[in-house]
C-alpha cells in the first residue's frame, strides 16, 4: 500500500508529522539540557562557592570577634583566663579547619592568589594566638592586659582586612557565575522559540502543500470518476503510486456504477409493475401499446390486443373475502402468463381487469389466444384457492388498424368485452368489423 512512501498524501503527511515532532524535541531537548546545565551549575555554585564562604566566616568570626573578644573578657576580669583559653582554643582549631577546607576547594585563580597573600598574615595571627594562649594558661592577667594593648588589633587588623577582601572577591566570582548560567538558559529558550517558530513555519507551508495535494487528488478524482463515466476505463497516471491509487478509485467507482445501474434498474422495474400480481402496470402498458402501435403504422406487422376482465369477481371477493381474492388474483394472473407466447405482453389494466397485447398475432392467432387463455383461467382452482372456488374470464378481442390510437384500439376491445358480457360472460367476443 506504501503508507510510508512519500509519493502518496499518507506518506507526505506522516513525513510531515515527523519533521514537526523532530524539530519541536530539538528545541525542547535544547532547553531541558541548558536546564539541567543551569541546575549543575548552581549545584556546584553552592558546594564550590557558598559553603566554604560559610565556613570562612567561621574562620573571620573566630579570629577576628571570639579571640578578640575572649582577649578583652579576661583583660577586664570579666571571665577566668582558664575559660578564656578554652575558647581561644576552640575558635582557633575550628577556624584552621575551615581554612583548610576552603584552600581544598576548587578556586579560580584571582581568590587563589588572594588566600596566599593571607596564608602569612594568618601565620603570623597564630604566632599571637600561641603566645596569648601561653599568657592565659599561665594565668598573667598583666599579660593578656599588655597583648591587648600592644598585639592584638596589629596581629587581626590586617586579616580581617584580608579576609573582607577575599568574602567579596568571593561574592564578584559567584555573581559572575549566576550571571553567566542565566545569559546561556536565555540564550536556550530563544534558541528553542527560534526553532518552533521554523517548525510552525513548517507546518503551515507544508500544511499549505499538503492541502494543495489534497485539492490536487480531490481533482484527480473528479477527473477519473468523469474518465470512467465517459468510457476512458484507464485515465493516465502521474506516478506508480497514483496508478495504484487510480486502480482502486476506478475499481470502487465501476463498483458504484453497477451498484447504482441495478439500483436503477429495480426502481424502474418497481414503477412498471403492479405489486400484487407481478405484471406489468397500466403505464407500462402505455409504452408497450405506443411501441406496438408504431410499428404498426410502418405495416411491418399486425398486432392482436385482448381487454380480459374475471366475471363476476365481486361474489368471489364477497363469498370467500379479500384475501382470498387477492390469491385468486395471482392465480388467474399466472394462468393467463402461461398461456400466452414470450413475446406477448400481459399487464393488469386495474382491478380485475387486463389487457394483452400479441404482436404479429393475426385474427385467427388471436381468437386462438384468447380462447387459450379463457380455458386456462377457468381450470379448477389450485391448493392455494377454496376448492369451490370457480374462475371465469370474458375476453374482448380488437385488431390494430394503421392508424389506430390507444384509445381507439382499448374502446374497440372493450367493446368486444362488453359484448361477452352480455352474451352470459365465460366467452371470448371479437370486435365489431
Ligand atoms: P362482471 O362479471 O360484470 O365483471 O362482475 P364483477 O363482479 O367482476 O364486476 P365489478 O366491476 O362489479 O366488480 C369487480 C370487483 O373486483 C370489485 C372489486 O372489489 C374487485 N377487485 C378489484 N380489485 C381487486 C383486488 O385487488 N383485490 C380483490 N380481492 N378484489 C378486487
Ligand atoms: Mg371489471
Ligand atoms: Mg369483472
Amino acid at each position: 500500500m506504501g503508507v510510508f512512501s512519500p509519493g502518496t498524501l499518507r506518506g507526505r503527511v506522516y513525513l510531515m508529522i515527523a519533521v514537526l515532532l523532530a524539530i519541536s524535541a530539538l528545541a525542547s531537548g535544547l532547553l531541558l539540557f541548558q536546564l539541567s546545565q543551569s541546575r549543575d551549575t548552581i549545584d556546584a555554585l553552592h558546594n564550590d562557592r557558598v559553603v566554604p564562604l560559610v565556613e570562612l566566616k567561621g574562620v573571620s568570626d573566630a579570629y577576628a570577634i571570639t579571640i578578640v573578644d575572649t582577649a578583652h573578657k579576661v583583660a577586664d576580669s570579666k571571665l577566668a583566663a582558664i575559660d578564656g583559653l578554652g575558647v581561644v582554643v576552640a575558635s582557633r582549631q575550628k577556624a584552621q579547619a575551615a581554612w583548610q577546607n576552603y584552600l581544598n576547594s576548587p578556586l579560580p585563580t584571582e581568590e587563589r592568589a588572594l588566600a596566599a597573600r593571607i596564608q602569612p598574615v594568618m601565620a603570623r595571627a597564630d604566632a599571637a594566638i600561641a603566645d596569648l594562649e601561653q599568657l592565659l594558661a599561665s594565668g598573667d592577667i598583666q599579660g593578656v592586659r599588655a597583648f591587648r594593648e600592644q598585639r592584638l588589633y596589629p596581629a587581626f587588623d590586617p586579616l580581617t582586612a584580608l579576609l573582607d577582601d577575599l568574602g567579596h572577591s568571593q561574592q564578584q566570582a559567584t555573581l559572575t557565575v549566576v550571571q553567566r548560567s542565566n545569559a546561556q538558559l536565555r540564550n536556550a529558550m530563544l534558541s528553542s522559540i527560534a526553532l518552533l517558530l521554523v517548525a510552525l513555519l513548517m507546518g503551515l507551508v507544508l500544511g499549505q502543500r499538503i492541502g494543495s495535494s489534497i485539492l490536487k487528488g480531490v481533482n484527480r478524482a473528479v477527473e477519473v470518476a468523469e474518465a470512467v463515466a465517459a468510457g476512458n476505463l484507464k485515465p493516465p497516471a502521474e506516478s506508480p503510486e497514483e496508478t495504484r491509487e487510480l486502480a482502486r478509485l476506478q475499481g470502487s467507482l465501476r463498483a458504484m456504477g453497477r451498484q447504482l445501474g441495478d439500483a436503477m434498474e429495480q426502481v424502474q422495474d418497481l414503477a412498471r409493475r403492479d405489486p400484487l400480481t407481478q405484471l406489468l402496470n397500466r403505464r407500462a402498458l402505455e409504452e408497450v401499446l405506443g411501441l406496438a402501435i408504431g410499428r404498426n403504422k410502418r405495416g411491418s406487422s399486425p398486432c392482436a390486443l385482448l381487454f380480459i376482465d374475471l366475471d363476476h369477481f365481486k361474489i368471489i371477493n364477497d363469498q370467500f373475502g379479500h384475501a382470498v381474492g387477492d390469491e385468486a388474483l395471482k392465480v388467474a394472473s399466472e394462468r393467463m402468463r402461461a398461456a400466452l407466447r414470450e413475446i406477448d405482453t400481459l399487464a393488469r389494466y386495474g382491478g380485475e381487469e387486463f389487457v394483452a397485447v400479441l404482436p404479429g398475432a393475426s385474427r385467427e392467432d388471436a381468437l386462438n389466444v384468447a380462447e387459450r387463455l379463457r380455458r386456462a383461467v377457468g381450470e379448477p382452482p389450485p391448493a392455494s384457492l377454496p376448492r369451490d372456488l370457480r374462475l371465469a374470464t370474458s375476453v374482448g378481442v380488437a385488431l390494430l388498424m394503421p392508424d389506430d390510437t390507444q384509445d381507439a384500439v382499448l374502446g374497440r376491445a372493450d367493446n368486444a368485452l362488453y359484448a361477452a358480457k352480455a352474451q352470459g360472460r365465460n366467452r371470448v367476443v371479437l370486435q365489431q368489423a
